[in-house]
């Protein structure tokens, strides 16, 4: 395997380089947090300089920062330079809501692009690639932050943003694209549309696809690997730590290497707020070591994940993510049981009669909850009669049984019937009603 880095020393440094680095971090980030209205106020009584914090054992006394606060704080509450020195803002989409906002100065933006390109360098990606990069530019952080990475590392960037597949497939073509970067439902749509638009496999160049946006699993990446001819690698991150380039897999694909110089990552229980294990499922915490303009300190992502325990191939020390297992805010509870969606997607997507498309559908029988899966069936398994599809019924229903412990019902679709989603897919309807 060639591995290949971009800064070496600080990818591979050992451990205790590594706190001090980030002890120096994380004292910059109250210096700058305490020039903030929100955190001048948050931080009385827990910390007052940047001298409080010693080591990174001074951590603790910061208190946690919720999505909640960064609404509250809209739209200037977290920010530590003058109006002067920020050159760009993105906000949340704000569809639950009021918007977040985090500003960037050139600095930010500079070591925003540096982590990227040192994200791609990991996954193997180099200035002789071509990259088609479908996600969403704009407000969305996704197309802008892998965009200057990739310039960065000298690689010849299509920014076609989302959408519009059958341009998407000629630009694919013509140009003999080798990179792109889209969610997996656009994956999947893409390769679906493909007869239809004229295209088929052969005739791509397409070597890897950075896919994110929304959580998915090992199988999901298996499928489109396997679709495709290709590798795929799995992007994390969040706007709230500037967007992608927080966590990124290298080249083994044995989870993803949180960039530990600008972050410290914690996962903690999300009832207690302690610490769990190594290899244990808890809510990601976030704090930014190198922001100017938006520094946040001990952010709760709602993401679920764990820290996979043990040594990368690759040498980097850096520890790795798990993938995203769910959103505390995700989790179904039902009849008592708490399911997440990935866990059925997981399912699914192990079963070949499967499409790539599915729905969850919860709601009320009487007193009880009831989980409906509607799944399309894969168009090689269609014959035009769905009565003929029983035993693959009762399959699907025994393995998500065992899996989440809930009898659900499912429905067999055919290909093509249930709703298609280009950009971020939500395939879970909840029509209980809220008390
Ligand atoms: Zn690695």
């Amino acid at each position: 395997m060639n591995v290949c880095y971009q800064n070496k020393d600080l990818e591979c440094v050992n451990r205790s380089s590594l706190d001090s680095i980030q002890t120096a971090g994380l004292q910059f980030s109250v210096a700058q947090a305490l020039k903030t209205k929100f955190y001048a106020a948050r931080l009385k009584g827990h910390v007052s300089s940047p001298e409080d914090i010693r080591s990174l054992n001074d951590l603790k006394r910061i208190p946690f920062t919720t999505k909640d606060d960064l609404r509250e704080s809209y739209t200037d509450g977290i920010l530590a330079t003058e109006f002067k020195h920020v050159v760009r803002l993105h906000t949340s989409s704000g569809t639950t809501g009021v918007p977040t906002v985090i500003y960037h100065t050139q600095k930010d933006l500079n070591n925003w692009t540096e982590l990227m390109e040192r994200s791609l360098i990991a996954s193997g990606a180099t200035c002789e690639d071509i990259f088609q990069n479908m996600m969403t530019y704009g407000m969305f952080t996704g197309g802008l932050g892998f965009h200057y990475g990739a310039e960065k590392l000298g690689i010849l960037v299509i920014p076609t943003g989302s959408g519009n597949t059958k341009r998407q497939l000629q630009l694919m073509k013509d140009f003999k694209t080798t990179l792109v970067h889209a969610t997996p439902s656009y994956m999947f749509h893409m390769a679906s549309t493909m007869n239809e638009h004229g295209f088929s496999m052969k005739d791509f160049n397409l070597k890897k696809a950075y896919i994110g946006g929304e959580p998915h699993s090992e199988n999901t990446r298996k499928k489109i690997e396997e679709l495709f001819g290709i590798e795929a690698y799995n992007s994390f991150g969040l706007s709230e730590m500037n967007g992608p380039g927080v966590a990124f897999e290298c080249v083994y694909k044995t989870g993803l290497h949180v960039w530990e110089d600008s972050y410290i990552l914690e996962v903690i229980d999300p009832q207690s707020g302690e610490l769990v294990k190594d290899g244990e499922i808890g809510e990601i915490v976030f704090t930014t070591l190198r922001r100017e303009a938006t520094p946040i300190l001990r952010y709760r992502t709602r993401d679920l994940a764990s820290v996979i325990p043990g040594v990368c191939p690759c040498g980097r020390t850096h520890r790795r993510l798990s993938r995203i297992a769910g959103r505390t805010d995700d989790m179904l509870i039902i009849n008592g049981a708490n399911v997440f969606p990935s866990q059925i997607e997981q399912i699914l997507m192990k079963v070949p009669e499967v499409g790539t498309n599915y729905m969850i559908l919860v709601s009320k029988d009487g007193a009880l909850d009831k989980l409906t899966v509607q799944v399309e069936i894969h168009s090689k398994t269609f014959h035009g009669d769905m009565s003929e599809l029983g035993v693959l019924k009762h399959k699907i229903k025994d393995e998500l049984k065992a899996s989440i412990m809930i009898n659900p019902s499912v429905e067999l679709h055919e290909p093509g019937s249930l709703p298609q989603f280009e950009m971020k897919a939500k395939r879970v309807v909840d029509s209980r009603i809220k008390i």
